[in-house]
């Protein structure tokens, strides 16, 4: 792969991963760990890791309304994210007025244009897809049907998991499968 940056300075890359956000970061981890040159290209901001933190150390009292989101926000500006969205997050979001988006049925787009996406907003609800996730659109007739299924990915599950760390109990149930887990929170 040749990127042509400058006529001058042309840069050869092993592959190009788009978006820095979990997906794309872990890509270019597994591919840099193999000594591959990867380019990762990210359309938002560069927001670096702690030091762009800079609502993180605030108590609630410390935001004008208690941390949450005014209703005009909400309306006009974080339609998709209302519900998650906070007064010290509110900066992680991307707003849906400056970027709207097409809805064929209602649909929250929920977008983090910067360094690291989503991995800055999310729960850390670790749960597995179950094996019928993959079936379900195709039997209610929406989108496509999975290309893979669940017995496909348990390697890929096994591998992220015991790389991030995960905290839970096997519970032998269908709709959560048990993962590579460590000890469960009291
Ligand atoms: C409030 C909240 C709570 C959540 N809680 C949980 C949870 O508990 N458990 C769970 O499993 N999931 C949770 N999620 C979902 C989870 O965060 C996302 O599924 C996950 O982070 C998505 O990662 P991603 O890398 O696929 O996408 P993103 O994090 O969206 O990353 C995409 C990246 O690509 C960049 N990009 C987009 N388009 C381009 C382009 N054309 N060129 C270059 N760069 C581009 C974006 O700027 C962004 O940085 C939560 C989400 C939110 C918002």
């Amino acid at each position: 792969m040749n990127l042509n940056i400058k006529a001058e300075k042309a840069q050869t890359y092993d592959a190009i991963v788009v978006g820095s956000g979990m997906t794309g970061g872990m890509a270019a981890k597994e591919l840099t760990e193999r000594g591959l040159k990867v380019l990762m290209l990210e359309r938002g901001y560069e927001l670096k890791h702690v030091e762009d933190y800079k609502t993180a150390m605030k108590d609630p009292w410390e935001f004008e309304h208690r941390g949450k989101i005014t209703n005009l926000a909400a309306e006009e500006h974080y339609a998709s994210m209302y519900f998650s969205a906070k007064e010290g997050t509110q900066y992680l979001y991307t707003n849906d007025a400056g970027n709207p988006y097409i809805q064929k049925r209602p649909f929250n787009w929920i977008r983090a244009y910067h360094t690291g996406g989503k991995s800055l907003l999310w729960g850390k609800q670790s749960y597995r897809w179950n094996r019928e996730d993959f079936l379900a659109n195709a039997k209610q007739g929406l989108g496509v049907e999975w290309p893979i299924g669940y017995d496909d990915l348990v390697p890929w599950y096994d591998y992220v998991e015991k790389f991030v760390g995960v905290s839970g109990q096997a519970e032998g149930l269908d709709v959560l499968p048990d993962g590579k887990f460590l000890p469960p929170w009291p």
